[in-house]
């Protein structure tokens, strides 16, 4: 019987013409494809790309070296010297980011008790030299000041998400 059906599925060209409908549908049904790199879909304001380092508007870095981010990172991607200064405070000295052990998980601008260390929407990043894949303090903050209208607009749609 199945044999039987095949052979009149074969000389009625019915699998043909189901293939024929579906493609003319798709045809003239809303596109899911975009022209990347010229298009891109939109992004959530809690997207975690390419991190950076922040300050407060006066220019003082919002870091105080409390290492906690470094403490939570899953990938042990985050290395951090600190020294105190002269008026007291703690800041850091070295503050790298291993961007090859990082699985941008978000932990870290989570632990962040001063929202110092974020993740930017920036995904579009290569590497073309050894050793770029660290990114320094002055690579992170210089992402930071940047990009610091969109980080705080995201924060601020974060926070009212909550
Ligand atoms: S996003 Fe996750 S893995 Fe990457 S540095 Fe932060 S805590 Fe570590
Ligand atoms: S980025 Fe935040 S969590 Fe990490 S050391 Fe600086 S203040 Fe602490």
């Amino acid at each position: 019987m199945s044999m039987l059906k095949n052979i009149i599925r074969s000389f009625t060209l019915s699998e043909l013409l189901k293939g024929m409908r579906l493609t003319g549908r798709r045809l003239v049904s809303k596109k899911t494809t975009i022209r990347y790199p010229e298009e891109k879909t939109p992004q959530s304001p809690r997207f975690r790309g390419l991190h950076a380092l922040r300050r407060y508007p006066n220019g003082e870095e919002r870091c105080i070296g409390c290492k906690l981010c470094e403490a939570v990172c899953p990938a042990l991607a985050i290395t951090i010297d600190s020294e105190e200064r002269e008026d007291g405070s703690r800041r850091t000295t070295r503050f790298d980011i291993d961007l090859f052990k990082c699985v941008f998980c978000g932990f870290c601008e989570e632990a962040c008790p001063v929202d110092a260390v974020v993740e930017t929407r920036i995904f579009e990043y290569s590497f073309f030299e050894r050793g770029t894949h660290i990114m320094t303090k002055d690579m992170l903050l210089e992402v930071g000041r940047k990009n610091e209208d969109q980080i705080a607009a995201d924060r601020q749609a974060d926070v009212a998400y909550r």
